[in-house]
């Protein structure tokens, strides 16, 4: 079977018209044999710690792996067919395995160190020293430097956190679960739409009981609290949803359920284990990998914007209690009112029809105006190209350079399909490198869930969808438009965490010029382009409350990265009983402009950084606005979103740069000084153009 495993083959494109589910587990297990034969292979003490006998044959060794299984991994994404699905679970613990060998291999890691301090590493190039370091760091921060004594102390910690942000996220939702509200009078209900009603309706039905049901799950809770007319029920369900997970008896909840004591033993864990790698605390640790450099930059950073936000945010509030008073008789302006006026102000201020707008961006002109960005910009064309595919709705373009020399090439898989995980991605087939024979060309996968065109006319998208057409080729132009040799730093891969979201925020922005809406809409009737009185509700609608939202996004930030800088190491506080609350308190005295009553649980429910991977780097997502607004401002100072030297600059200093230097210099390079929070404010409506 090996001999002809069509997932084997990769002489170049992916075989998607042979390949089938009985190929992977006979070609991930031939792969994962040579795998290991390999890693045992360069690691022997024969082998010699240079790029050529070990890191680049480890790299090139294990790249047709990287490959098949990413082919799998797409499979499973896009065609999740029970014979597909099956195919991937039953490899997917076998290659998590692997991984983790490969990751704990201590003779890996001996032999980069040997590398690292021997007279050749001064000679490589500075991609290949760059994955040398990003190979020794990881191995560091995985506790492989440890005196022995310490490592299964070490090991134990890394195993509770894990456990315990299991036990986190499980408690919410047990929490979440828990609750339901039980409405029988439909007066009760008055103001919410129909579909809020019936999906309410469904789950009563499902429950076994007369009436509607409402529960603490997003998709039931935000209509409530944005449409319901009864403020004692929206108020109710605000209590039941901030006491989430916490101490506070609110009729439903369970005492085991209580994240508090996890938070505490969360912070305990995470200050040793930065105190063992040698780290102030633990936010530094986070910190290491990532494009800020350290905590005090970061607060310093969220708290100028707080400070320029904030006025804002004062003004929105203001301008929303004094609307809730006047329109609404809410005198006595309560949290749980928000969500409900803001729907209110919205409408009455600022409303327009999505329905409208969807009208006129058809995909031909959508696709067609984003092809000539990305022309325009990047002095490239992109024209269509022929390969086997896994679907006949899927496209396939290649890249090429004015001369007709090929860049790379992508897959575009715009439509739903019932077998289609949901959302947006984008995913790398090939990268680019440097082979024995030339440039390996690298590939992409574009992946979307628009709906399909109906009645013989061409499918319409919301703007919104347009927007992330546009993010996701972002992605994919990090990925194809790169310049690296080096399969570790090349395109997305060793991109630092909080800047590898630049290039597909930036590309966004171009879905909001004027210029770029009149060339890439056109009415699906009339053949008109989008109206202007139509553009600038929709740019009003954009920045509607901008002020509260940025400052209630600082607050988390601001809150989560003291929380891991003063509460998890050397510069805890002193008296050492300041509890998570008391620093949030202290956060929102500072930042916010809508407090919470003082039973508020907001970090009891926080999984992001108690669940998730987000601790000390919640400000990531407000770091890559800042930096791709301000990438984008560049264009804007030179007076032209598509002026060809600031454009053959980006690329230059950003796009192209992969991970091959840390990515504050490529901004400073490209900008020639620090990220700056202007930009995104005057984009968001909070500077005065
Ligand atoms: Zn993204």
């Amino acid at each position: 079977m090996t001999a002809n495993n069509p997932l084997l083959d990769f002489t170049d494109l992916p075989r998607f018209d042979l390949i089938q589910p009985e190929h992977v587990k006979p070609a991930i297990t031939q792969l994962l044999a040579d795998g290991r034969a390999l890693v045992d292979r360069l690691t022997a003490d024969s082998t010699p710690a240079t790029w050529a006998d070990f890191a680049g044959a480890l790299s090139d060794g294990l790249e047709g792996f990287g490959r098949a299984w990413g082919v799998v991994g797409h499979l499973h994404s896009v065609n999740d067919v029970p014979a597909w699905r099956e195919a991937y679970n039953e490899m997917l613990p076998e290659v998590s395995r692997f991984y983790t060998e490969l990751g704990q291999n201590l003779k890996l890691f001996d032999k980069y160190r040997a590398l690292k301090q021997s007279p050749e590493y001064a000679t490589l190039s500075a991609e290949r020293r760059k994955i040398v370091d990003n190979e020794i760091r990881d191995f560091r921060l995985g506790g492989a430097e440890l005196p022995e004594d310490q490592k299964p102390r070490f090991q134990a910690i890394m195993e509770e956190l894990s456990q315990l942000s299991a036990k986190f996220s499980e408690n919410i939702l047990d929490a979440t679960n828990a609750f339901a509200e039980i409405v029988t009078d439909e007066t009760l209900l008055a103001g919410l739409p129909d579909y809020a009603k019936d999906a309410a309706r469904e789950a009563a039905e499902k429950a076994g009981v007369e009436g509607w049901k409402f529960t603490l799950h997003a998709p039931s809770y935000g209509p409530l609290m944005q449409y319901a007319d009864n403020r004692e029920l929206r108020a109710r369900m605000y209590r039941a949803y901030a006491t989430r997970a916490a101490e506070i008896d609110n009729g439903y909840s369970k005492p085991e359920w209580d994240n508090g004591p996890i938070m505490k033993r969360l912070l305990e864990l995470k200050a040793e284990d930065a105190a063992m790698l040698g780290f102030n605390n633990f936010a530094e640790v986070s910190l290491y990998t990532k494009m800020a450099d350290t905590p005090a930059q970061v607060l310093d950073f969220l708290r100028d914007m707080a400070k320029k936000a904030k006025p804002f945010a004062e003004k929105d509030i203001a301008e929303l209690k004094a609307f809730a008073k006047d329109e609404l008789g809410l005198t006595d302006f309560q949290p749980w009112d928000a969500a409900y006026a803001s729907e209110k102000l919205m409408q009455a201020r600022y409303a327009f029809s999505e329905q409208e707008v969807k009208q006129y961006f058809t995909e031909p002109k959508v696709i067609a105006g984003l092809f000539t960005v990305i022309e325009s910009l990047f002095t490239v064309k992109v024209k269509e190209d022929k390969a086997p595919v896994w679907h006949e709705d899927v496209r396939f373009y290649r890249i090429e350079t004015p001369a007709g020399d090929l860049v790379g090439q992508f897959y575009m898989d715009l439509y739903a399909r019932e077998t289609k995980r949901g959302g947006a991605w984008m995913d790398e087939a090939r990268s680019r490198k440097r082979a024995a024979d030339g440039i390996q060309k690298p590939i992409a996968y574009l992946n979307c869930n628009f709906a399909r065109p109906v009645g013989g006319k061409p499918a319409t998208f919301t703007h919104d969808e347009v927007i992330t057409l546009f993010h996701e080729t972002g992605h994919g132009l990090h990925h194809l438009l790169a310049r690296g040799e080096e399969l570790g730093v090349s395109g997305i891969h060793g991109v630092e965490w909080d800047a590898v979201e630049l290039p597909s925020q930036f590309m966004e922005n171009y879905c909001w010029e004027w210029d770029v809406l009149q060339g890439m809409t056109a009415h699906v009737d009339s053949g008109e382009p989008l109206p202007r009185a139509l553009y600038d509700k929709m740019l009003a609608a954009k920045n509607f409350q901008s002020g509260m939202m940025t400052v209630r996004q600082l607050e988390f930030s601001i809150f989560d990265m003291r929380l891991h800088y003063e509460l998890t190491g050397k510069n805890s506080d002193p008296a050492g009983n300041k509890t998570v609350m008391d620093l949030l308190d202290e956060v929102r005295r500072e930042v916010a402009v809508l407090i919470p009553p003082e039973w508020h649980r907001f970090p009891n429910s926080f999984s992001h950084i108690f669940g998730g991977g987000y601790a000390a780097g919640y400000y990531s997502y407000k770091w890559a606005e800042v930096l791709s607004a301000d990438c984008y401002a560049a264009f804007e100072e030179a007076g032209d979103p598509f002026d060809p030297v600031v454009g053959r600059r980006f690329l230059e200093e950003i796009l192209s740069r992969g991970g091959e230097r840390p990515a504050l210099e490529n901004f400073k390079a490209f900008r020639g000084r620090e990220p700056s929070p202007d930009a995104l404010l005057r984009h968001s409506g909070m500077i005065a153009a």
